[in-house]
Parts: structure tokens; C-alpha cells; sequence
């Protein structure tokens, strides 16, 4: 016989309290067990095996909670780093130099946006395999996103050594402005642009946006180069899924397109890919139309950001990072600001206190003994109005929230390129531009 121990209270308040031992079990014996079971859920496996099972929760949800906080670790150790070789070598290529030395600064650039990249994609994948990548709808112009998608991209090529090889953007009759996640949508055609300049020796790259009648976007990327077998079609969409092609060297990680996947999905679109062998092939990812109330975008005017003058003004380093806190100070030179470094949270609150001539702080979230966030917490209590931008190698989803809730009034990503710290510090001490 089955000994069958039933020890545990029914939701409705009836308490069962009895050890049955059962030894054969007819049809509608086993169905009213069932129901019992069911009713009474998880006592009925007995209190070892319920222990076990939140043991087993408890592990599993620990192991997650490592996971993150590993991919959180990594990423910030990688891009602390990169932001040193990113933002020096950028800085760097302004200096005078002889032909043999701009080589070099443009392999270490180049060969540092390709390690972001990877690290980035690598994040992305984890985001969305922990289903934490969250979605930042905005309205844009189309219209908009294709010439910036095509100016880059045109500018890429020309400086590459595909001469014969080229971009156009089809005509765009008419603009629309739409509702979706810009940035992930520039990721998922950035990536089928990229592979399109990869993947072909010479021809033309096409980029453009068809309107259905459906109310459907489809942004498209045609390109005339090596073409997929129609066999492996499906299988490119697969996570590290390459084809096995000598002829291209250098090639990527077979990650872009299955990450492409995943965000198409989260921004409720599709791709589609045609191709043929040795003529070429488009992708294409269609989207509905979220038609957006406003029909007027943003105009971020397009300054030279690293003309400003911030000279009288005070900034307040907070950075443990000697190599970081050298590449703000360097960028910031041409500025003529006057810099105070610090390389924790109480000094910088310390400085906040007694000496009060500070202008903004640039505010290092993971620093020794007091983080960012208390310190920011702390010295906006006492001034409000002083601007602190975060600047941070976190890029875990919920941080920049967390950012922002401590009081920080902008939160930049490492690696900061020079333009992008001093068009945020601009815009909160910004006095006329120098000429
Ligand atoms: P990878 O980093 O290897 O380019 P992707 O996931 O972006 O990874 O692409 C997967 C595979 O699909 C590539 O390795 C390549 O074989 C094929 N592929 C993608 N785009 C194209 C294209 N435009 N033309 C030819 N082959 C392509």
C-alpha cells in the first residue's frame, strides 16, 4: 500500500489532521484524492519534501541574484576601462599627428568599438534572458531616423576600405512621427547594416521605410552582397549561428541578429529576411503604427560642444578611478573649468560643506565607503540646486532610475565620449559659446 499523508488546512479554515494509510484506491477514490490534493496543495507532499522545494526556490532565486549582480560587476569593470581607451584615443586623434600615428590611434578605436559592442550585446542577451530589458517608448520622426542611420553609416563606409561599395537612402515621400523604442530600434538596423557592409564586397546598401496600407512600417535594408543559402535561412536567427563562409574574415560572434530577434519581439514587430546566393539579400523588421499626438520633434541643436567655457566655474570630480578621473580632467581642460577631484562619497560631501563654491558635481556611483547614491542623497539636502550628473559603468536595467530617485539631474553611461560629458555639463552651466 501507498501511505498517504495528508497534514495541512484547507483554505476554507477546515483543518485536516489524519495519517490514512490507503491500500487500494478505486477510480473515483483516485479523482477525490486529486481534488484533496489539489485543495490542499503543497502539504500533502509532506513537510520534507516542502522544505526541500523552498530550499531548492530559495537556491534558485540566489543563483539568480548572483547572476545579475555578476553581469552587473562585469560590465562595470569592462566599461571602466573602455571608457579610459575610448575616451583617450578620441581625444588623442584631435593632436597633431604624422600618418603612421593616426594608424594607430584608428586601430585602438576601432578595435575598442568593437569590444564594446561585444560587451554590449553580451549584456543585452543576459537583460533579455533574465526578461529585464525594459523599453523606453518615444515618439520620433522616421524620417529623421533614417537620415542619421544613413549619415553615419555613409561616413563609415568611406572611411572603410570598401571602395567600391555604397550606401543610399530611398526617398522618403512622407514623414511620420511614431511611437516605439528609438534606440533599440536603430540597434536592430544598425545591426542589418552592419552585416550588410560585412557580409558584401562592393554594390549598394539600401535603406528606406515602406508605409502598408495595413498601417504597417517596414523599415528595410536591401544590400547586393554574398547572399544566404535559402536553407539557412531560419537558422541565422539562432543564438551564435554563423554560416560557415572562409571567404569573410573577421566576422562576428552570431549573436546580432538573434539579440535583433528578441528586440523586434519586445517592440511587437517582426523581421523578415529574403535572399539569394551571390545576388543579396534585405531584412527587414515591420512595426505598427503607433501614431504619435505630437507632430513637432525635439531639435537638439547641433553645437560644437568642445568650444564651451565653463571658465570661473567649479566642478567637483567625485571618481576613485585615477585613469577616469585624468581622462574628465583632460576633456575638460578646453573648457577652462576649475576642478576639484575627490575619490569618495564623504569627501565629496565634506567639500559640499565647508567650501561651498562647487558648480556641479560629475558623481561616480560605485565609489569606496559611501556610494554615489548616499552621497548625492546627502548633498542635495543641504543644496538642492547644485546639478549632479551620475556618471556610471552600470548599465543594469533600474540604475539610472535609481540614479535619478537619489536626486542626480543627469546620468551618463561609460564610456562618456568628450562631446557627450560636456553637452550634458553644458547644459546646466553652459555660458556662451567661445569662438
Ligand atoms: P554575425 O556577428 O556573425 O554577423 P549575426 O547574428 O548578425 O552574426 O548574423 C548571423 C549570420 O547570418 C552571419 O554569420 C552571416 O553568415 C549571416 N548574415 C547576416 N546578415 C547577412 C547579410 N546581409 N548577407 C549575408 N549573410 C548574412
Amino acid at each position: 500500500g501507498v501511505p498517504l499523508h495528508i497534514n495541512g488546512r484547507i483554505s476554507g479554515g477546515i483543518i485536516v489532521q489524519n495519517t490514512h494509510k490507503i491500500d487500494a484506491f478505486s477510480e473515483k477514490d483516485l479523482k477525490l484524492m486529486g481534488f484533496i490534493a489539489s485543495q490542499i496543495g503543497i502539504s500533502i507532499l509532506g513537510r520534507h519534501n516542502e522544505e526541500r522545494l523552498i530550499h531548492s526556490k530559495e537556491k534558485a532565486e540566489e543563483s539568480d541574484r548572483l547572476k545579475s549582480a555578476f553581469l552587473a560587476n562585469m560590465s562595470h569593470e569592462i566599461r571602466t576601462p573602455m571608457n579610459s581607451i575610448l575616451g583617450f584615443s578620441d581625444l588623442l586623434s584631435h593632436y597633431p599627428m604624422d600618418k603612421e600615428q593616426k594608424k594607430y590611434i584608428t586601430h585602438i578605436k576601432e578595435s575598442g568599438v568593437l569590444l564594446l559592442n561585444l560587451i554590449n550585446d553580451i549584456i543585452d542577451l543576459s537583460k533579455i534572458e533574465a526578461g529585464q530589458l525594459s523599453l523606453n517608448i518615444q515618439t520620433f520622426s522616421v524620417k529623421k531616423l533614417l537620415e542619421d542611420l544613413f549619415v553615419s553609416f555613409d561616413e563609415h563606409i568611406k572611411r572603410s576600405e570598401k571602395t567600391r561599395l555604397r550606401i543610399v537612402l530611398a526617398t522618403i515621400e512622407q514623414d511620420y512621427f511614431i511611437q516605439s523604442d528609438l534606440l533599440r530600434l536603430k540597434q536592430i538596423l544598425s545591426n542589418f547594416i552592419s552585416n550588410a557592409i560585412k557580409y558584401s564586397k562592393k554594390g549598394i546598401i539600401t535603406i528606406g521605410v515602406e508605409k502598408s496600407n495595413k498601417n504597417i512600417f517596414r523599415f528595410y535594408v536591401k544590400d547586393t552582397g554574398i547572399g544566404i543559402p535559402s536553407n539557412k535561412l531560419d537558422s541565422i536567427f539562432e543564438r551564435f549561428h554563423k554560416i560557415d563562409n572562409t571567404e569573410i574574415l573577421g566576422g562576428g560572434t552570431g549573436l546580432g541578429l538573434s539579440i535583433c530577434k528578441s528586440l523586434a519581439e519586445g517592440l511587437k514587430g517582426n523581421i523578415n529576411v529574403k535572399s539569394e546566393l551571390g545576388i543579396g539579400s534585405v531584412f527587414s523588421i515591420d512595426l505598427p503604427y503607433v501614431q504619435s499626438s505630437t507632430t513637432q520633434h525635439e531639435i537638439i541643436a547641433d553645437k560644437n560642444t568642445l568650444l564651451s567655457d565653463f571658465s570661473n566655474k567649479t566642478i567637483l570630480i567625485v571618481e576613485d578611478d585615477e585613469s577616469s578621473y585624468f581622462y574628465f580632467a583632460s576633456t575638460l581642460k578646453t573648457t577652462g573649468a576649475n576642478i576639484i577631484w575627490v575619490m569618495d562619497g564623504f569627501k565629496a560631501i565634506e567639500i559640499c560643506k565647508n567650501n561651498f563654491s562647487v558648480d556641479l558635481i560629475l558623481m561616480d556611483i560605485r565609489l569606496p565607503k559611501l556610494s554615489g547614491y548616499a552621497a548625492t542623497k546627502e548633498i542635495k539636502a543641504m543644496h538642492p540646486n547644485l546639478p549632479i550628473i551620475a556618471q556610471t559603468a552600470y548599465a543594469m536595467p533600474g540604475e539610472k532610475q535609481k540614479c535619478f530617485d537619489a536626486g542626480c539631474d543627469d546620468y551618463l553611461t561609460k564610456p562618456i565620449l568628450p562631446n557627450d560629458l560636456i553637452m550634458s555639463i553644458a547644459g546646466f552651466i553652459g555660458k556662451n559659446e567661445r569662438k
